[in-house]
């Protein structure tokens, strides 16, 4: 299916084109560009010329930002893939059909209803006003892991806040920008009307998005927090008795914040955890496969990738910082955990199994359900947590 776009699109397309060289160095690592052309410039002329782009083409972007990392005349790949997207959701008024956009809709629509969703909760007039954003993919993999995490917030910082809600990304990398809007303004809105300072995320899309999208709120990362307040200490060292190396995968959306990797790091170094780093690390990591919704519009390429990305380590287990890249890392073949697990569930210890299991989907809804239930229930001053079982 080909859909023409319009002038912005074209003039931008054109610039790009000028600038490759056609050296091929992103394409190493790309997921997608392989399958498509000879080298990017061959790819982006023929677009020019025909004016028009097969709609698979910009879907099977992962807008991973890997290519304009590597590539020495900064030619901005994933910048033109996103555009595509806006263009021909814009233009033709939805996603295309082919591109599977059902079960976004349902995740969405879902994710921003009342049933999985507070208002931001817990500030304290007259104090600091920051909020825990721990996002949706979290806390369907654990809502105790969560609010164990919340505890630990506001034992250090007892003015924080809670909040649990999705950012939208999902919507937002189909290229739906107006449903993007429409959610997060609900979203926005909450941090308006209780004039939020701060947005802590756990969530590495979050952070992407909400440092965009919220440019009167600091958007500030779990991890930079953790690393400066220091891990709990009854898990200082506690990994040194684990007898496994974990290679790190550093996820994509975060691959320019190179404090965020170096939070990551002290973390691991205060835990005691044996640590390989992968070649492809830091800001030149590669996507998991789930980046850009992979997983959604083009599932061939995303498990291609998932396997490919999990097995450029030759350690058996992967410890991570998004819930989405665990996820495609077990998908991959790999044993993956969350340094959350390390740092706040005492289970994985006591049972010696440090990697996580797999979670129906039901489960997961039935989890941010939980979620959602505690937050609406907290009494603040004390401990917010409970047990619950995987
Ligand atoms: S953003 Fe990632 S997936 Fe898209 S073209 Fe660049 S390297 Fe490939
Ligand atoms: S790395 Fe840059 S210049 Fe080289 S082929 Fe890729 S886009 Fe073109
Ligand atoms: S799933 Fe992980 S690596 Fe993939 S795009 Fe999201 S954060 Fe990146």
């Amino acid at each position: 299916m080909q859909i023409k776009f319009d002038s912005e699109v074209s003039k931008l397309l054109k610039e790009e084109k000028e600038k490759c060289i056609g050296c091929k160095l992103c394409m190493k690592n790309c997921p997608m560009l392989g399958q498509y052309c000879k080298t990017p410039k061959e790819l982006l002329s023929r677009m020019d010329e025909g004016q028009q782009v097969e709609v698979i083409i910009p879907y099977s972007c992962a807008l991973c930002g890997y290519c304009t990392q590597v590539c020495p005349k900064q030619v901005d790949l994933n910048k033109v893939f996103f555009k595509l997207r806006m263009n021909i959701v814009r233009d033709t008024g939805r996603v295309p059909e082919t591109i599977n956009y059902r079960p976004v809709q349902f995740h969405q629509k879902s994710s921003f209803s009342k049933l999985f969703t507070t208002e931001v909760t817990g500030l304290e007039a007259g104090k600091k006003r920051s909020v825990f954003f721990p996002g949706c993919s979290l806390t369907a993999y654990n809502p105790d892991l969560v609010m164990k995490t919340y505890d630990y917030l506001r034992e250090k910082r007892p003015e924080t806040g809670i909040m649990m809600n999705c950012c939208g990304k999902p919507t937002y990398s189909m290229g739906d920008m107006k449903s993007f809007h429409r959610f997060y303004a609900t979203v926005q809105s909450s941090f308006d009307v209780q004039g939020v300072d701060e947005i802590i995320v756990a969530c590495q899309n979050c952070y992407k998005t909400m440092t965009q999208y919220s440019p009167k709120q600091k958007v500030t990362s779990l991890w930079e927090v953790i690393a400066e307040l220091g891990i709990p200490e009854d898990k200082m060292n506690r990994g040194k008795s684990i007898p496994i190396t974990f290679a790190i995968h550093d996820p994509c959306p975060t691959r320019k914040e190179t404090n965020i990797h170096d939070s990551i790091r002290k973390i691991t170094l205060e835990l005691g955890l044996k640590i390989r780093e992968m070649e492809f690390s830091r800001e030149n990591t590669l996507c998991c496969g789930s980046g850009g919704m992979l997983g959604i519009t083009n599932k061939d390429l995303a498990i291609h990738q998932m396997k490919k990305r999990a097995n450029q380590t030759e350690e058996d287990y992967i410890v991570t910082y998004c819930e989405e890249c665990v996820e495609s890392m077990k998908h991959g073949g790999k044993k993956a955990i969350h340094i959350l697990d390390f740092l706040f569930d005492d289970e994985i210890y006591l049972k010696k199994i440090y990697h996580q299991g797999q979670l129906s989907t039901l489960k997961k809804w039935s989890n941010r359900y939980v979620a959602k239930r505690k937050v609406k229930k907290l009494k603040l001053g004390g401990r917010v947590s409970g047990n619950q079982k995987r």
